[in-house]
């Protein structure tokens, strides 16, 4: 097959194969960016596979990187955009169930296709549109199938991953997973403990964002990779309910963690040990944390203001995005103008800070501070007084003697 209109992309890194091949090597787009140009979906990055050697490439362009010159891949600056370009390899030495920590670099295309996950992902394309379709990819693209290259089983032996990589391709795609690769899938998810949680967690994250995020969970489930991941166990079937819930698009991994958090009905203090495990950041935690503490209440009914005041803008947009998932509705422009009105956002906000506090009342500084700026905060954003100093200062004068009262 020849592709005629290639998308823009490859077009602008058409000269970068010329160069190569000029110097008498092979060189080839390959991976995601071709399988999505065929699907007719927007590329991301434009790989190269070369029979060229990481020195070899590296002699040919002025402005190169050396970023996994192990693995064979030199990233190339040229014009605007730089290009993994990857040396054709084969990964022989696999060991534990992981990728290998050594390859061997080949001069064979058809080799380095050939150590590629699935057929959809094994295509190589030219700089005039010609196809390379060595595994039958294009019939499966075709057909809407997931199908291994070459033995399924011994693939996922080869490196576990794959197995989730297949499982967020169905998310992402909705490919269904061929018979053979799906039944190796089954009988080798155990292979999945040998993976590291990082990786692991980047594929789950994409099958949860995916577009069919419902026929992926059933398939994880079906497959029982969720036996192997961190915390998810005992929830195989909160999973499939969680597949029978709209499929609306998640907006982020926060949101999509959110999501899980209140399909397993975990505890709020449950979130932290739980995503430690996923190896989340502590950044993500905070954002989960806040998002699902708000949700269980938005879940029960409107936000009051302190609860807007709390959340802030990212956690009242991550909430609602949520809602519908779970079969509310989300008011976000409502809300988010409700926000918006607040007489403050922070404490800066306030008329009055704590060094005014402590000279109007003379007194040395203590947890009575805190507790005074607190209710003060509070009795602004809910309207009870108007955010200015001198009815602030009566207010906590009020306080004050309520708390030594
Ligand atoms: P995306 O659009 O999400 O980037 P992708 O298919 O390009 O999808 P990458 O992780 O960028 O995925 O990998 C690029 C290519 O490298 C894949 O298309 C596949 O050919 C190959 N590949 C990646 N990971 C593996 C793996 N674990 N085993 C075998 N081949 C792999
Ligand atoms: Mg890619």
């Amino acid at each position: 097959m020849k592709l005629n209109n290639l998308p823009e992309a490859f077009i602008q890194a058409a000269p970068l194969l010329r160069k190569i091949e000029e110097a008498g090597f092979e060189a080839y787009f390959v991976g995601g960016s071709v399988r999505d140009t065929i699907l007719n979906q927007p590329i991301h990055d434009v790989d190269i596979a070369t029979s060229a050697f990481p020195a070899e490439v590296k002699a040919l362009f002025p402005r190169t990187i050396d970023i996994g010159i192990e693995h064979g891949t030199v990233l190339v600056l040229w014009e605007q955009a730089q290009y993994e370009i990857t040396t054709f390899r084969t990964e022989a030495t696999y060991q534990d169930f992981r990728r290998p920590d050594k390859v061997d670099f080949v001069r064979s295309l058809q080799e380095d296709l050939k150590r590629r996950d699935f057929t959809i992902n094994a295509l190589a394309l030219q700089k005039d549109g010609q196809i390379i379709d060595l595994f039958d990819g294009l019939a499966d693209i075709d057909n809407q199938v997931l199908r291994a290259v070459g033995n399924p089983q011994e693939r996922f032996h080869e490196d576990a991953l794959r197995m989730m990589r297949g499982l967020r391709f169905v998310s992402q795609l909705g490919f269904e997973l061929e018979a053979q690769t799906c039944l190796a899938i089954q009988e080798n998810h155990a292979l999945l403990a040998k993976i590291s949680v990082e990786r692991v967690m980047i594929e789950f994250i994409k099958m949860l964002l995916g577009a069919h995020r419902d026929q992926a969970l059933k398939a994880f489930v079906a497959t029982e990779c969720y036996q192997y991941c961190p915390g998810l166990r005992p929830y195989g079937e909160a999973l499939l309910r969680m597949a029978d819930l709209p499929t609306l698009p998640l907006m982020n991994e926060e949101a999509a963690w959110v999501l899980l958090m209140d399909q397993l009905q975990l505890d709020v203090s449950d979130v932290r040990p739980f995503l430690k495990a996923w190896k989340c950041s502590n950044a993500c935690i905070r954002q989960v944390q806040a998002g699902y503490q708000a949700l269980l209440l938005r879940k029960e009914g409107e936000w009051t203001d302190m609860a807007l005041y709390q959340a802030g803008l990212p956690t009242i947009r991550l909430v609602e995005s949520v809602l519908p998932l779970v079969g509310k509705d989300s008011q976000l422009a409502e809300v988010e103008a409700r926000y918006l009105a607040l007489p403050i956002h922070q404490l800066q906000d306030l008329a009055i800070n704590g060094r005014d506090l402590l000279t109007a009342f003379d007194r040395p500084s203590g947890p009575w501070l805190k507790e005074v700026l607190q209710a003060l905060e509070e009795a602004v954003v809910t309207g009870k007084i108007a955010n200015q100093s001198d009815y602030l200062l009566v207010y906590a004068k009020d306080c004050l003697a309520h708390l030594e009262g």
